[in-house]
């Protein structure tokens, strides 16, 4: 990837979307070190009804899948911002070629070429929703 415009506008729009996750992220859970944990729930210990309980456990597995979602997202993007700085952007992780514009288009953290992409360590299903792009 040598179009500096290009990568310019792939970045405003990384940054946007780190912005974005961070600001989801906080509202879920306390961080701290660029790690997410779960927000503990204030509780007075004593629940009369055993269904509000059962009620609170869901509300918090349910906080913590999206939150894992978020912040695998969260750190593809975090990387990607690093490799542009690196100037490491935009080359597959895999075979080393540059990785093609309508794929960072599709997804600006991407780390691997359109080939490679079912090998992108991500488990996010990202890989996934980009293969039924042309
Ligand atoms: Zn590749």
């Amino acid at each position: 990837m040598k179009d500096e415009n290009k990568i310019k506008e792939l970045q405003a729009r990384l940054t946007v979307e780190q912005k974005e996750l961070k600001q989801t992220l906080e509202k879920l859970g306390d961080e701290e070190n660029d790690d997410w944990y779960i927000k503990i729930r204030e509780d007075d210990g004593f629940h009369a009804d055993l269904n509000e309980e059962a009620d609170d456990i869901e509300d918090a597995e349910r906080d913590l899948a999206v939150m894992s979602t978020l912040e695998i997202r969260y750190r593809q993007v975090v990387n990607a911002l690093e490799r542009i700085d690196s100037g490491e952007y935009g080359i597959c992780e895999v075979c080393g070629a540059e990785i093609e514009e309508e794929r960072l288009d599709a997804n600006p953290a991407a780390k691997t070429c359109i080939a490679h992409m079912a090998h992108e360590d991500d488990v996010d299903g990202y890989a996934n929703i980009e293969s039924d792009e042309e």
